[in-house]
């Protein structure tokens, strides 16, 4: 069996308690070494086969994957916060359906998740928004253009961006013309939940700057939305006048 594992975003003790098993299990492992903390290795056992994928291609972390399960060998596959998200698993479960390789994809906690609790916000604000986009500016990988982030940001939900910060003048401006504000509050959360992370607060008019001065090229989330405001409202989940399937009202 071969196991997708998400890590989480940096801090070794966020990765799942059924992630840290299988990678106690593991004989091989095969893992994103250019965003993945090489200190989960430490929990594997001492006979383990690393492989650090950043610097190979699919055909041969393939190989890799296919000569461990041909052995019988137990294979995990770590990759960064969230597999499913801009994780390249697609391409990689793909490779396995064709040569009949059985694996099973064990979730993590994404670098969303953890910038935004790095800086104790909720994205989900009663009366401020009720939705969270992920996505990315456009660069050598294509977006489509429905999803540019001008007209993402014309919806005023909470943002949540990936794989941009090095390109944060052409971020803020395309954010500015859809949000129609330049004083959206936005957030830049380095390396979140590492030993060196950075954050940065601001709105759509200084962040750029702020980011160039502590020289923030990549490994960063840009949150963006009114969501950092704390505008203090309040949810009907914990109104006492409220009543829901598991409590009455007062
Ligand atoms: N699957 C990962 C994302 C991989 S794409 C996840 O769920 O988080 C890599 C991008 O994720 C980086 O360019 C950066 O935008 C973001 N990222 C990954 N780790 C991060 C961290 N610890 N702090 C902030 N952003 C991070």
């Amino acid at each position: 069996m071969v196991y997708f594992i998400g890590a989480g975003p940096g801090d070794v003790d966020l990765i799942t308690v059924k992630g840290r098993k299988l990678l106690q299990e593991a004989d091989v492992v095969v893992y994103a070494g250019s965003l993945v903390s090489t200190e989960h290795l430490n929990f594997c056992k001492e006979d383990v086969e690393f492989y650090d994928s950043s610097s190979m291609n699919l055909d041969e972390i393939t190989q890799v994957i296919y000569n461990a399960y041909k052995k019988g060998k137990k294979v995990v596959r770590l990759h960064t916060g969230d597999p499913t998200i801009y994780g390249a698993i697609l391409e990689q479960m793909r490779e396995l359906d064709k040569l009949n390789i059985p694996y099973e994809v064990v979730p993590g906690v994404s670098s969303f998740t953890a910038s935004c609790a790095r800086i104790k916000r909720e994205f989900t604000v009663p009366d401020v928004t009720q939705t969270v986009i992920l996505t990315r500016i456009s660069g050598r990988t294509y977006v489509p253009e429905e999803e540019d982030l001008e007209g993402l940001a014309a919806h005023k939900s909470s943002m949540a961006i990936f794989l941009s910060v090095h390109d944060i003048d052409r971020v803020v401006e395309k954010l500015k013309r859809g949000y129609k504000d330049e004083n959206v509050p936005c957030a830049v959360v380095y390396k979140a939940t590492w030993q060196d992370e950075k954050v940065i607060i601001g709105t759509l008019k200084d962040i750029a700057e702020k980011v160039k001065e502590k020289n923030i090229k990549k490994t960063a989330q840009i949150l963006v939305g009114y969501f950092l405001d704390d505008c203090g409202t309040y949810s009907k989940l914990y109104d006492k006048k409220f009543s829901h399937e598991f409590r009455d009202a007062l």
